[in-house]
């Protein structure tokens, strides 16, 4: 607020902690510490952060990126990640985009066996790009049914447990001498770790067999994927990267041995903990006997949160028009949004020293999939992001992503186009 990123005029911003974000990468380095020859590469899923400076930092830190898509493919080449350490995994990969991966070499994790034929179709015989296959464990879902990708019925990759299943992958290798990776993501939030961990162990497990079949290490490498649950609770991240290791070697220990390169797919729990939102409260009500606050800060920035409330049980923090902590007795309050639908609250019944008009609120542990994933539900612009360093009283600010200006939002909803409707007559 000193520095006037937040004020009555700018009522909404979002935060990432650059510090933050390089100590939770040498963290989960530490925690796959290299043993002599396992090689591994952490990747960061884009689309948890899918703001270029983001990934940028990421890639200073020397890490890769998994993308899904077309436009996260592009974020994460203009980040300036070598192709050599992108992945691409999309469950819908169109033609283009596989010529586009082939032809930069990027490593393409095949969601099916469908799309094994296309990549067959179109590679080149010289292709740098490492090709796998993304495989579903079946392990079952954890506590989130949306971000569960292991069920029985999961639409990613190939369902290892369906009749047949197994001996089709092992024969698809054995006819395809450059299939060399096996692939899996067990889910993004709500798996424990010993799910997670038993659906790379079943992974490995497949590498194995089909090693053994074939006589030969065709297999060389596993994705693992990413998952870690956030810790909504405090500041210390629990479960964490050590612990997330430790479980992955007790499920799996052949993993660790050597004979397989390993890609990590971390996305949330990269930047947990190093982001929040700063919004400003524009008015407070009573209904029903409850007390509202009515943010900026609603499912627009923070969409997952507003939609699936109980898994993402934000921490608020209250502050008075100058950003001095609010004080005074615990006030059940509902955080609201902007939007004009009932459900746009971000936080539920909580407990907060009373917050008055003018006040602001901070919604922590928010992060990429909240600011940089936003949702354009009644035009409202995107707001400003600002990454910060240092400690307070020497905080230095930058901006990573400028609030959506009016002329644009007017701009992507077909300005251009105006008359395209009018000027279209059939029956009339
Ligand atoms: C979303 C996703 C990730 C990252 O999940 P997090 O929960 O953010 O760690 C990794 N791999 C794939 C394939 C994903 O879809």
């Amino acid at each position: 607020m000193a520095e006037g990123l937040l004020d009555e005029k700018r009522p909404l911003a979002g935060f990432l902690d650059a510090d933050g974000i390089r100590d939770s990468v040498d963290s989960l380095r530490a925690a796959f510490a290299p043993r002599p020859g396992v090689r591994v590469l952490h990747t960061f899923a884009a689309k948890a952060g899918s703001l270029i400076p983001v990934l940028r930092l990421l890639a200073d830190c020397g890490m890769g990126c998994e993308v899904a898509g077309p436009g996260e493919l592009r974020l994460a080449v203009e980040a300036g990640f070598s192709p050599a350490h992108i992945v691409l995994d999309s469950p819908a990969k169109t033609r283009d985009e596989l010529r586009l991966a082939l032809a930069l070499g990027v490593a393409v994790a095949a969601d099916g066996l469908g799309e094994i034929r296309r990549i067959e179709e179109l590679r080149s015989p010289g292709s740098p790009s490492v090709l796998g296959l993304r495989v579903n464990p079946q392990v079952g879902g954890g506590s989130i049914g949306a971000t569960s990708t292991a069920t029985a019925a999961s639409r990613f990759g190939v369902a290892l447990r369906d009749p047949g299943a197994r001996e089709r992958v092992v024969r698809a290798f054995a006819e395809r001498p450059w299939l060399t990776r096996l692939h899996t993501h067990v889910g993004s939030q709500g798996g424990s770790l010993d799910l997670i961990a038993a659906g790379i162990a079943e992974t490995y497990r497949l590498a194995e067999e089909i090693n053994s079949s074939l006589g030969t290490h065709r297999v060389a490498g596993i994705g693992i994927g990413g998952g870690l649950p956030d810790d909504f609770a405090d500041d210390e991240a629990r479960p964490d990267f050590a612990e997330y290791a430790a479980a992955l070697r007790a499920a799996a220990p052949g993993i660790f041995d050597g004979r397989y390169d390993l890609v990590t797919e971390f996305g949330s729990s990269l930047l947990a903990g190093n982001g929040f939102i700063g919004a400003r409260v524009e008015y407070t009500k009573d209904a029903g006997g409850r007390r509202i606050a009515l943010t900026h800060a609603g499912a627009p920035i923070a969409t997952g949160t507003v939609f699936m409330p109980a898994a993402s049980p934000l921490r608020v923090g209250a502050f008075d028009e100058a950003g001095r902590p609010r004080g005074g007795p615990p006030m059940v309050q509902d955080i609201a949004g902007p939007c004009s639908f009932t459900g746009d609250i971000v936080a539920h019944t909580r407990k907060l020293p009373e917050l008055r008009e003018g006040d602001f609120v901070t919604l922590q542990d928010t992060r990429g999939y909240h600011f940089s994933t936003p949702w354009a539900h009644n035009s409202l612009p995107r707001p400003a992001v600002y990454g910060f360093a240092g400690e307070a009283g020497g905080l230095r600010f930058a901006p990573v992503r400028e609030a959506q200006s009016l002329d644009s939002v007017a701009a992507e909803s077909g300005l251009r186009q105006a008359d395209a409707l009018t000027g279209l007559h059939g029956r009339h």
